[in-house]
């Protein structure tokens, strides 16, 4: 599988070296200044106080609360889409991370009456207890438990991306309401330093707020044209889009952006997609699109002209970022995108590293990049395993297996990383299988194509 020894491998290196926002030392100082930020109003409570005086579970309930106010402001940050927040961990992690989180805040801030209650051994708290201030702080919550369970079933119920997005954005309300709420209760925040830490944290959220929903939406994204529309097979479609200003956008390979296209008479939804096009060629930037649902079903009704908002790039599913000698793609259908962006990065730049393709498909005509994959560099191998072929397929049939991975890789196994996408089935299985063949876990990367 690998070039013969005669040949040296070539490894150039064509994109602008990684950034140092990308690097670890960043992903970690952020995390210490995730971890001051929620530890810092609840030490600075402790300070003004002189420790944990009286009622100790009254004290730890206030303190729940605080914690809990911090971690719903710093939500607003996780998901600010902030670059140097995606580039040391990417979106899809952050995101993950996010939805922890909020989870956690939602657990503090139900913790919040209970311990109070049960410290003043008297729950009227809980129950009658009606006066303004206790009903806004009792609003927070209910919003707060309703959203963390809409975010966590809304798949399940069928409710629209968007409309979830939108309710999403109901987070601003419960912050604002719980702002009111404890400066009201909480006499320690009315001590000076704790009612300006309060204040710019509220000042932040909302800042964070009124520059995602009113700035980014009108100024803060790239404006492109649609200059082409291909079809690649019976459900998917490639657009090209072209800068109107000129300015290319640099990335690396397997990175994605958020489009929104803006085509006459239709409504305009933003999206995420990988630009599959040769990060080499940043001016040109494509994206490849299956259609899947609401939105995606219309792709094939884009023109050459519509206009296209582009915010990015985001990720870090790019063989950019790992020390790779050897490399293992493993795709499934529309999955293959961002893989083909590294397989394209890898032939341009006359990369020779040893690579294998195995692609996963329903049938022959659902395979992607048909013509394109079977003209790659011999040192690229591209194997294709179809689950429903027609008869006389010649390839292999079924899921992408163990035996599969461990007869196309070999020996070369211990020495490769493994780039995994494809839909969430086909994700688990093939991680499974991986499991199977002993891969190391360091070396397995994957993107899931939900945020
Ligand atoms: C990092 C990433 C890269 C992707 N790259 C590609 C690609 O190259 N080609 C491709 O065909 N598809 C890609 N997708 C998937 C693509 O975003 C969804 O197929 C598309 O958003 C579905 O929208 P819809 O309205 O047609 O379908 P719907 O039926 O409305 O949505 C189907 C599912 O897609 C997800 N989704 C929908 N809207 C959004 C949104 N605005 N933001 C995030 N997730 C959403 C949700 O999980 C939803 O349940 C990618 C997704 C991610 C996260």
């Amino acid at each position: 599988m690998s070039p013969p020894p005669s040949q040296p491998v070539v490894r150039p290196r064509s994109l602008p070296a990684r950034r140092w926002v990308e690097s670890r030392t960043w992903g970690l100082i952020l995390i210490v200044l995730y971890c001051l930020a929620v530890v810092w109003p609840i030490c600075l409570k402790l300070i003004l106080k002189g420790g944990l005086p009286g009622r100790l579970l009254v004290e730890v309930g206030r303190v729940a609360a605080l914690a809990a106010f911090t971690l719903l402001v710093l939500q607003v940050v996780l998901a600010g889409r902030f670059r140097s927040l995606d580039a040391p961990f990417g979106l899809d992690r952050l995101m993950r991370f996010h939805k922890g989180m909020a989870v956690l805040a939602g657990i503090l801030l139900l913790t919040h009456p209970i311990l109070i209650s049960l410290g003043r051994g008297n729950f009227s708290l809980l129950t009658s207890d009606m006066r303004w201030f206790i009903l806004v702080g009792k609003t927070a919550l209910a919003i707060v438990v309703g959203m963390i369970a809409f975010s966590l079933l809304f798949g399940q119920i069928g409710v629209d991306y968007n409309t979830w997005r939108f309710l999403h954005k109901g987070v601003i309300f419960i912050i604002v309401l719980g702002f009111i709420h404890s400066i009201w209760v909480g006499a320690d925040l009315t001590r000076v330093p704790m009612l300006v830490l309060w204040s710019a944290l509220l000042a932040l959220a909302a800042g964070i707020f009124v520059w995602r929903n009113g700035y980014v939406p009108i100024w803060g994204k790239r404006r492109f044209r649609v200059s082409d529309v291909r079809q690649e097979t019976h459900d998917t479609y490639t657009l090209r889009l072209e800068p109107a200003d000129g300015r290319p956008l640099r990335r690396h390979p397997g990175q994605f952006m958020f489009l929104r296209l803006v085509r006459p008479g239709r409504r305009s939804e933003t999206h995420p997609f990988t630009i599959s096009a040769s990060a080499l060629e940043p001016a040109i930037v494509e994206a490849t699109i299956k259609k899947s649902g609401d939105f995606t079903d219309t792709i094939g009704q884009t023109h050459p002209g519509d206009r296209a908002l582009i915010e990015g790039p985001f990720g870090r599913f790019s063989l950019m970022y790992f020390d790779v000698e050897r490399f293992v793609f493993l795709a499934g259908g529309v999955g293959i995108t961002p893989i083909m962006s590294m397989l394209r990065y890898l032939r341009d730049t006359g990369d020779t590293r040893p690579a294998t393709l195995i692609y996963g498909n329903k049938t022959a005509v659902d395979i992607v990049f048909a013509a394109e994959l079977a003209d790659l560099p011999a040192h690229i191998r591209v194997v294709h395993v179809l689950s429903r072929p027609a008869s006389g397929w010649p390839g292999l049939t079924g899921h992408i297996t163990a035996a599969m991975i461990q007869e196309c890789v070999g020996e070369d196994l211990p020495r490769s990383h493994f780039f995994l996408c494809g839909p969430a089935a086909m994700m688990e299985a093939v991680l499974r299988e991986l499991k199977e063949v002993h891969a190391d876990r360091r070396r397995i990367h994957y993107e899931r194509f939900a945020i």
